[in-house]
């Protein structure tokens, strides 16, 4: 199994900005354990971004947000992207969708997606299908995903497990599995 991180939307606009979830900052920390975790056993850190142009159809739906080359479209600060993380725009809720995503990640030998991010019930779900529909396995950290309300979490959950046969993890069972796949030895910090 050969796995990577997708960091869904965890931008300005969806976090603190104009569509934001009370409940998105809760999963900022196990987020952060993740990605450091991912970057030291050599799991690709993947940013699935929106990034909208107006014409995009989605504005009906939702108004306004992470409009392209605005700071309502980049990474919240506490999860910026490092050097060697790989980063895609989207312009609609599946990651996979017209993005380059699909490809990238076979060129980097992957066949596991760990979805996190925002929201469970729509981008990651999304996202899922969109792994799903091209032979990945799909894995959910529950405590690395988050939606507007508790209710929709669930039921977001609910259907990853129903629909998509979606591993349901947690962040640190995760690293655990990282660990004992690179041999059960803390990996080195490297600083870069
Ligand atoms: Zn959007």
């Amino acid at each position: 199994m050969s796995d990577a991180i997708i960091v869904i939307d965890m931008l300005n606009d969806f976090v603190t900005g104009k569509i934001a979830a009370d409940r998105a900052e809760r999963i900022v920390p196990a987020l952060d354990r993740l990605r450091t975790a991912a970057r030291e056993y050599g799991v690709p850190v993947v940013y699935a971004n929106d990034a909208h142009r107006e014409a995009d159809f989605e504005l009906d739906v939702w108004g306004e947000h992470a409009m392209r080359g605005t700071e309502g479209a980049e990474v919240v600060p506490e999860l910026a992207p490092a050097p060697g993380d790989h980063v895609f725009e989207k312009r609609t809720y599946d990651a996979f969708y017209e993005t380059g995503l699909d490809d990238h990640l076979r060129s980097l030998g992957v066949d596991r997606v760990v979805l996190t991010g925002l929201h469970t019930n729509m981008c990651v779900r999304h996202a899922s299908a969109g792994a799903f529909f091209r032979g990945y396995d799909v894995a959910v950290p529950e405590d690395a995903v988050e939606a507007f309300t508790e209710a929709a979490h669930e039921s977001g959950i609910e259907y990853l497990d129903e629909v998509y046969g979606a591993t349901l993890t947690t962040a640190d069972d995760l690293v655990d599995e990282w660990r004992s796949a690179a041999g059960g030895e803390t990996a080195e910090v490297t600083s870069e």
